[in-house]
């Protein structure tokens, strides 16, 4: 049986998509929730399309894209995030896909968006692959941060979780976001047991040898080939685990602050005597999205490519802005709409962490580059 936590079961259907239920009169601005959360940190995915196959998201052979007519122009992305901004308290902005880069108007679109805020923090996730040539342009055009996929250092390893033989690509990739200013530059791992997890202290190592800030994901049940199983995957306490081999990992003093990486300061580990040695050499963040989840501290909202409003990476309802918007909506109804589909985020994403079974979990339909991770 399929428990959807808390999730309301009316809606109605318009134009090309979910309609949420009206939220109650009277309430407060913002992307409020019925659990007293507000969302102020914006996920917008860009495109569906991805140059790799990471084993944890696509299928070998691909997903069949969106139309172009389906995907949110330029202009609509600008009016979408300007809606959140400047209405609904969106704080900040992550950009994301599939793979941005993919996008042939990708400068375009930050710098139209820089122009219009420049105060927003606007960050991007990458795998790198054509970073190297675009990274200065990035910058130039008014981007703040990026974040970019490795999870491998050697290249038959790469190649086998991404599918493609790409790993030299994404390292010049990492350098020139780095030269061009896009840092902190964090990196973006998810170990896989039996392929990279033994890798997770010498990839931190060459990240803190680097200045780069390295966050550790639980693969979570996103994949398009549902193959994800709750005893293969490697939870936050085995990351930590391996990491202790090489390191001392120690509580970062700083407020998490709603962010989904627990960060930890990172010193060597003396291996006589077992404790730590020496100056903190940086940080490490675990992403336990799925044994330690923070969903009571969400603030995140969603827009898929074709402009669909998701409350959750777990929601299995998505309501439609971006038909809204090519019907001519105004900017009173747009927000109304995401306020709606924001009220009708669930508490939690239900993933059972106690146990083997995740029984009560129902795998979304669709996968996280079509969801936009
Ligand atoms: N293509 C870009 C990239 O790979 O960075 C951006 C989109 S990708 C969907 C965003 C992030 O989601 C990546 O860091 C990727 O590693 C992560 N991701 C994808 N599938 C995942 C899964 N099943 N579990 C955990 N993280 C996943
Ligand atoms: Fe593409 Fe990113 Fe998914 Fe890998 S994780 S297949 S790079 S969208």
């Amino acid at each position: 049986m399929s428990v959807q936590l808390g999730v309301p079961q009316w809606r109605g259907v318009d134009g090309g998509g979910l309609v949420p239920p009206p939220r109650p009169a009277g309430l407060p601005g913002g992307l409020l929730d019925r659990f007293g959360r507000q969302a102020t940190d914006m996920r917008l995915s860009l495109t569906d399309k991805c140059n790799l196959r990471c084993t944890y998201c696509m299928p070998a052979e691909g997903l069949e894209w969106l139309s172009k007519q389906a995907v949110m122009t330029a202009e609509e992305i600008v009016r979408i995030v300007s809606l959140g901004v400047e209405r609904l308290g969106v704080r900040e902005l992550r950009l994301t896909g599939g793979e941005p880069l993919v996008r042939g108007d990708l400068v375009d679109i930050i710098g139209a968006l820089r122009q219009k805020f420049p105060e927003l923090p606007i960050s991007m996730t990458t795998n790198g692959v054509g970073l190297d040539k675009k990274a200065q342009a990035l910058k130039q055009a008014g981007l703040t941060r990026i974040n970019v996929s490795l999870d491998s250092l050697h290249e038959e390893t790469f190649a086998k979780l991404t599918r493609r033989p790409f790993l030299d690509r994404v390292l010049a990739g990492v350098e020139a976001a780095h030269d061009a200013g896009l840092g902190p530059v964090k990196l973006n791992a998810v170990l896989m047991r039996g392929i990279n997890e033994t890798e997770s202290p010498g990839l931190l190592a060459w990240a803190l040898e680097r200045g780069y800030e390295l966050r550790f994901i639980e693969q979570m049940p996103l994949d398009a080939d549902h193959g994800w199983t709750r005893r293969d995957m490697i939870t936050a306490a085995e990351i930590r685990d391996l990491l202790s081999s090489e390191f001392v990992l120690g509580p970062d003093p700083r407020a998490r602050d709603g962010a989904p990486a627990e960060r930890f300061q990172v010193r060597h580990r003396d291996p006589a005597s077992g404790e730590a040695q020496g100056p903190v050499l940086g940080t490490v963040g675990i992403i336990a999205s799925v044994t330690e989840p923070f969903c009571a501290d969400c603030r995140r909202t969603r827009i898929t490519a074709e402009g669909k409003i998701m409350s959750c990476l777990f929601s299995r309802e998505e309501f439609d802005l971006l038909g809204l918007l090519r019907a001519g909506a105004d900017d009173e109804q747009l927000t109304q709409r995401w306020q709606d589909a924001m009220w009708a985020k669930p508490k939690a994403h239900g993933m059972d962490h106690t146990g083997l079974g995740a029984a009560d979990f129902v795998q979304p339909d669709r996968s996280m580059s079509a969801i936009g991770g």
